[in-house]
Parts: C-alpha cells; sequence; structure tokens
C-alpha cells in the first residue's frame, strides 16, 4: 500500500501488516481445522483410515498444536496479560474455553493409562479447540476488514492530494547575483516578498517533477491547468478558478490571482498558476483534516465506556457461572460422563459468554458515523461529540456569518449636518476603519474604495469590540459603531434614535459616525441571509429542537431577521465576550445546547457550549474551536449532524441490545440448565460459530449505517 501522506505512516502500515498476519493465521488455522474433523470423525469421512485410537489422539494434538498455539496464540496472551492485571475479558472467555478443551485431550493422549485405568474413555475435544479458534479468530479478522472499510472516508480524504509536484528550480547562485545587480535580464517574472527569480518558461526555465513528500515550505509550484494542487500556498503568479469544493463544499469555482490562498487537493480549472509552498506535508488543510478524523476514529464515546464497564463486571460472572457448571455436572452429571459433560459443558459457557459483539458494537457504528459525516462535510472531532449532538434542546445561531452570508454591503450613507457629501462622510469612515478586521469595517472600506474614494491612514487607532472603532484622522477624532459606543463616549444621539430604529427594523445594520462628540452621519449595512436560513428552523423545530438568535447587533435588527427566519428567542445587543456567558445560562436550565458560529469571534461560546458548530470553510482556526466543524458552511449540515448522531446512537443501542440478549439468553442452554427438562446442550463448537456469526452481525449492522443519507 503505497501512502500518500506522512501522517499515514506507522499505524496504518501496522495494522495492514496485523491484517496479513490474521489473514494467514485465518487459512492455516481452517485448513488444520478441517483436518481435525475428518480425523475426529472418520465415519463422516470414507478416506480417512480409522486409526487406533491412542494414534489418532497424537495425530489430533500434532494438528491442533499449531492452532492453539499460533493461531490462537494472541488470545492466550491477552488472558496472560490480563490475569497478571487481575482483570478479565473476551480474551479471558476465549482462552480458557479453547485452552481447557486442549489441555484436556493433551492429557489424555499423553497419559492414557490414567483414564483406562478409571474406566473412562479416551475421548478428547481438539476439534472445539481448534474451530472454536479458528472461527473466533474469523470474526476478528472481518473485524479488523471491517474497520478498515469504514476508515473509507479517509481513503477518500488522502486520495485527494495529487501524487506529484512540479517544482520551479530556482538557482541560488543566479538569485544572489540578481538580487545583488537588481538585473533582470532574462530572468522574469520577478518574485515579490521572496526576492526569488528565476528564469521564464520560454527562457528555459527547469522544471522537476517531485514526489509530493519532497516539497518544502517555500518551493515555487507549477499548477497546470485541470491539475490537482499539491500543497498549500499562495499564488505567486498566474489567473486561474479554482474548484475547492472537496475541501470547502463550496462549488461554485473561486478565482484566484496573486496574493491569494490556495489548499492542497483542490481542483484547479483551466489556468496555469504558480505557487509558492506555505504548508507542506502534516501541515496542511487537507492533513489537518484527515489527522481529526483519523483521531474521531479511534477515539471512545462515553457510551463504549459503558459498554467497558459492563464487561467488567459480566466477564467474572461468566467465570463463576462456568466454575459452577462443571462442578454440579461433575457431582449430578450422569454417571458414565460427567467428567467430559462437565468439561464441554463449562468451555461451552465460557465461548458462548464471550462479549466480543459488545466490544465491537460502540466503535464499529461510531467509525461509520464519523466517516459519513466527514464525507458529507460535517467534521466531527470526537465520538464523545457525536454522542453528545444526539441529545441537543436548544441550538444558539450566531447572525452575522452563519445566518446571513456575512457579505456585508454598505446600502446607505447618509449626512446629517454640516456641509459634507456623503461621500466625504464614507472616506472618512472609511479611513477610521482601514485597521479594523470587523467585517463592518470591511464592508465600509470596500464600499468607499469601489467608488474610488481617496483614503487616508488613521494616526490613532482603537477597536472596541462589539462596539465599534475610535480613530484620529484628518486631525479628527473619529467615533464609529453602535448606539452603546456613543453612549460610551456621551455622544448625544437624541433626534436621531428613531432614524436609527427605523434602519434597524428593516433588517439593516445602522452606525453612527461622530466627529468629536458631533454624530454628523449615519452608515447602514446590510447583509443577505443564506439561501437555507428560512428552512431551518423548521427542520429543527421537527427534531424537537428549539432555536436562538445571538447578536451584537441591534435588537430591531435581530428581530427583525429572527422574524424572517422563524426564530422566536432572540438575545441581541450582546457583547462577544458575553455570548460564552448566554451559553451557559441556557445550559443551567438543563438544557444540551449547541452553538453554532462561524468560528473566528465565536470561539469561546462554541467552547462553552456541550456541542460547539463551527461553520467554517476550512480554515485552521474553525477546524480547532468546535467540536463539529461544518466545512461547506452550509446551515443545512448542522441538521444533518445532528441526525447524523441519532442515527449513529441508535444503532449503537441495536448492537448493545443484540449483542447482550444474546449472551444473556444462551448461557443457561450452554450451562445445561435445559437437559433436566429434556432440553438441548450447547455444543461449544455451536457456541464459537454463532458468536463469530453474532460479531460479523454487529458490525454489518454497523455498516448499515451506511445507507444513512443527508438531506
Ligand atoms: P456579531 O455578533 O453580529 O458578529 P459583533 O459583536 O462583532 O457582531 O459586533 C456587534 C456590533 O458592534 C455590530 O453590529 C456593529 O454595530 C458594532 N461594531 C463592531 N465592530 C465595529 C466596527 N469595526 N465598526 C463599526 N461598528 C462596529
Ligand atoms: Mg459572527
Amino acid at each position: 500500500m503505497k501512502l500518500a501522506l506522512p501522517i499515514q505512516g506507522a499505524h496504518e502500515q501496522a495494522t495492514f501488516r496485523e491484517n496479513q498476519l490474521l489473514k494467514q493465521k485465518v487459512i492455516v488455522g481452517s485448513v488444520l481445522s478441517v483436518m481435525i474433523i475428518m480425523l475426529a470423525f472418520p465415519q463422516l469421512t470414507p478416506f480417512v483410515p480409522d486409526f487406533d485410537l491412542q494414534i489418532r489422539n497424537w495425530l489430533l494434538l500434532a494438528l491442533a498444536a499449531p492452532v492453539e498455539l499460533w493461531v490462537g496464540w494472541d488470545f492466550l496472551k491477552g488472558a496472560w496479560h490480563n490475569l497478571r492485571h487481575r482483570v478479565a475479558t473476551m480474551d479471558t472467555l476465549v482462552a480458557f474455553g479453547t485452552g481447557a478443551a486442549f489441555l484436556y485431550g493433551g492429557v489424555v493422549t499423553l497419559f492414557p493409562r490414567l483414564f483406562l485405568d478409571h474406566n473412562l474413555l479416551l475421548e478428547t475435544y481438539f476439534d472445539v479447540a481448534a474451530v472454536v479458534t479458528t472461527l473466533i479468530l474469523l470474526g476478528r479478522y472481518f473485524e479488523n476488514r471491517a474497520k478498515s472499510q469504514t476508515s473509507s472516508a479517509i481513503k477518500k480524504l488522502l486520495d485527494l492530494a495529487p501524487k506529484i509536484a512540479h517544482r520551479v528550480k530556482t538557482d541560488d547562485s543566479q538569485q544572489t547575483i540578481a538580487q545583488n545587480t537588481s538585473e533582470v535580464g532574462l530572468r522574469s517574472p520577478r518574485f515579490g516578498e521572496a526576492g526569488l527569480r528565476y528564469t521564464s518558461d520560454v527562457h528555459g526555465v527547469a522544471i522537476e517533477d517531485i514526489p509530493l513528500n519532497q516539497v518544502v515550505k517555500g518551493d515555487l509550484l507549477l499548477v497546470k491547468p485541470g491539475e490537482k494542487i499539491s500543497v498549500d500556498g499562495l499564488v505567486v503568479e498566474g489567473y486561474s478558478a479554482v474548484n475547492e469544493s472537496m475541501i470547502t463544499g463550496e462549488s461554485v469555482p473561486i478565482d484566484k490571482v496573486k496574493g491569494d490562498q490556495l489548499i492542497g487537493g483542490t481542483l484547479n480549472a483551466t489556468g496555469s498558476l504558480t505557487m509558492k509552498a506555505t504548508g507542506v506535508g502534516k501541515d496542511t488543510v487537507l492533513a489537518h483534516i484527515i489527522q481529526l478524523v483519523a483521531a474521531a476514529q479511534a477515539s471512545k464515546a462515553p457510551i463504549q465506556r459503558l459498554a467497558d464497564q459492563i464487561s467488567a463486571v459480566f466477564v467474572p460472572i461468566v467465570l463463576i457461572v462456568t466454575v459452577v457448571t462443571f462442578v454440579s455436572w461433575f457431582i449430578f452429571g450422569p454417571q458414565s460422563q460427567a467428567g467430559s459433560l462437565a468439561l464441554i459443558n463449562a468451555v461451552a459457557v465460557l465461548l458462548i459468554a464471550c462479549p466480543c459483539a459488545l466490544g465491537l458494537a460502540t466503535p464499529t457504528a461510531m467509525m461509520v458515523g464519523i466517516g459519513l459525516g466527514a464525507q458529507n462535510s460535517i467534521l466531527i472531532k470526537d465520538a464523545e461529540s457525536l454522542e453528545r449532538a444526539r441529545n441537543v434542546k436548544s441550538i444558539i445561531f450566531d447572525k452575522t456569518g452563519t445566518l446571513t452570508k456575512g457579505e456585508l454591503t454598505v446600502t446607505d450613507a447618509m449626512v446629517l449636518t454640516g456641509p459634507m457629501s456623503a461621500k466625504q462622510l464614507l472616506g472618512l469612515a472609511a479611513s477610521a476603519e482601514r485597521k479594523s478586521e470587523h467585517p463592518v469595517a470591511k464592508a465600509i472600506v470596500k464600499s468607499a474604495q469601489s467608488q474610488h474614494i481617496p483614503l487616508t491612514w488613521p494616526t490613532s487607532f482603537e477597536s472596541l469590540p462589539g462596539q465599534g472603532v475610535k480613530a484620529y484622522v484628518s486631525r479628527k477624532t473619529i467615533v464609529i459603531g453602535n448606539e452603546r459606543l456613543m453612549k460610551l463616549f456621551n455622544i448625544q444621539l437624541d433626534s436621531l434614535e428613531k432614524q436609527l430604529e427605523q434602519i434597524a427594523q428593516s433588517g439593516q445594520t445602522p452606525l453612527v459616525v461622530a466627529v468629536g462628540q458631533e454624530p454628523i452621519g449615519i452608515i447602514a449595512i446590510a447583509d443577505e441571509l443564506k439561501k437555507d436560513a428560512d428552512q431551518i428552523v423548521d427542520s429543527l423545530k421537527k427534531l424537537h429542537i428549539i432555536s436562538w438568535l445571538v447578536t451584537g447587533d441591534k435588537k430591531e435588527v435581530a428581530t427583525a431577521i429572527a422574524k424572517k427566519i422563524g426564530i422566536e428567542h432572540v438575545l441581541a445587543e450582546v457583547l462577544p465576550h458575553d455570548k460564552a456567558a448566554q451559553v451557559q445560562r441556557l445550559k443551567l436550565t438543563g438544557h444540551t445546547v449547541a452553538m453554532v458560529g462561524d468560528g473566528v469571534n465565536d470561539a469561546p461560546a462554541l467552547a462553552a457550549a456541550d456541542v460547539g458548530i463551527a461553520m467554517g470553510k476550512g480554515s485552521d482556526v474553525a477546524i480547532e474551536s468546535g467540536s463539529v466543524t461544518i466545512m461547506n458552511n452550509d446551515l443545512k449540515s448542522v441538521v444533518n449532524a445532528i441526525r447524523l448522531s441519532r442515527a449513529t446512537i441508535r444503532k449503537v443501542k441495536q448492537n448493545l441490545f443484540w449483542a447482550f440478549i444474546y449472551n444473556i439468553v444462551l448461557i443457561p442452554v450452554a450451562a445445561g440448565a435445559l437437559y433436566p427438562f429434556g432440553g438441548p446442550l450447547l455444543n461449544p463448537i455451536l457456541a464459537g460459530a454463532a458468536m463469530a456469526l453474532s460479531s460479523v452481525s454487529v458490525v454489518g449492522n454497523s455498516l448499515l449505517l451506511k445507507r444513512f443519507r443527508v438531506k
């Protein structure tokens, strides 16, 4: 198996090798088991000679030994390990069961006198030891196969990265000369910041194809039309559209020009790009996603700890039942067969009770669930998050960037007093906002730039999160923000308030621009609702989940938006650091609370929630914050995440039920409880076979989860 990414190293390879060995053991075990059965039951197969009983036992011992000691080695090792730590697991049951059958046969074979002297039959149960060991191992092989099948989600992600990259050779010596003389000559084009130069294609630039793992940070790479982008980086030359849907879920190709970011694994459309590698190996967005999914799939859900706890009690009880079975049959069993029936029934109890399927119930379903999520742009951090999402009763949505597109635009700039024009107002505001990263600020700057309004840089600048900014521009103190900010600076609004309210009631955000203590203008900002925003509340209601809206925006704006999409509970004018407190408050009512935010300024609230759902576009910040990351920025995925959680936990419960009911019902049968009433005994071989089947059926049941469809 060729491994594409460095993070996929040791662990996966070890699993692969382990499975190869398991396969060999199953094959050897099967062949030997068939031979043992043919030999043990000569009446079944006419062509096997009828050996003398003692010779036959020796032959059986020779065939069964490798099965017990090599094929079943892991069970013995596991049981020994457990014994030393005074715990009991399924390995204990399997090892005790097959070990007892094997040892008994060994004693009969080695010391036949012991039995003949007491008029006992020279009966051995090597067939039981061999067949059961092989069957259980077969179950384990299927289990491992199923596990690697369920992580097909990871394989698909791995396949996104191309195997090679085209590196543009930069000649170090030429570079220094060029830098020293600043003579470009044939060496063009020139690469900005890095100061790298190379001779262009036409002038015979050298391109070499290198394996992905040899790409290092700072390499210049050529991305040809129609090719996948190999690592994360920045465009340094060229123009193209890139399909990023595999990472972000955004189906419209994104235009990329110099300075734009590229994500490894995405597909370049028609143009040719030269990029500088900024993230390689473990540091790419894709590698982060893969790591996250792999870690999540390997993580334990609380419900699984429950299964472990039950096993810890269950197994010792089974061991006691086994001893009781053995002793009772030995004392009360039919005279001639008491010994062998005692042994065979005790072994049957051990084997039927083995809670193999129990151990499989949770992890297999979780792996399928998390894998399915990843394939549908829902990244789930761990099994616990997936489990918790099922219980969500309240979901708090952030407004900007979560329910709305977050593409804010200036719809109006109104001058209140003075000789200023609307353009001048916008110019002043934009100059003041230039240093702010807030979407509101960016919208104002963008609007000014699109109207070619000349901007200056503020000489001093202060940002007040959740309120606005204060800056010193063109020898004036400018304050821009909401009413809370105006109050903070004692700026009187008086007659303005009505006007602000009107704008807000239309669902737009009004901002006041003040010079010194005097309000001089109002800027209105609008944002569009995301396309499925009006359906989400309804879909959640059907799942009996209450929706909330939380925002730092003005109450009227929030209410107007909430009304449009049917949210009844609104928390408005909440300062960024109070969002987390609001989440906590709701949690106190006993509800499991999910918070949906765009992952940047909502991070504390995401962390405070029982389930933090980050609306990300594959950015690192977004992935780190919530326990669930919605990669495609699609609100429907929030509903799907909860549906997926519920479906997965339902599967786990089904699995647990089947694993348990099976053990509990059959243990008394195996112990021979029905025998006195004329009922059947459970042959250990049948017990082993049924158990292997039960493991397979639990895994199968988990795989059925793959039928889950996103809506
Ligand atoms: P949200 O909760 O919608 O993401 P924030 O808490 O970041 O919003 O901001 C709340 C409000 O504070 C905004 O609606 C806006 O009125 C005001 N505000 C925040 N930053 C700025 C800024 N840089 N310029 C002007 N107003 C701002
Ligand atoms: Mg926001």
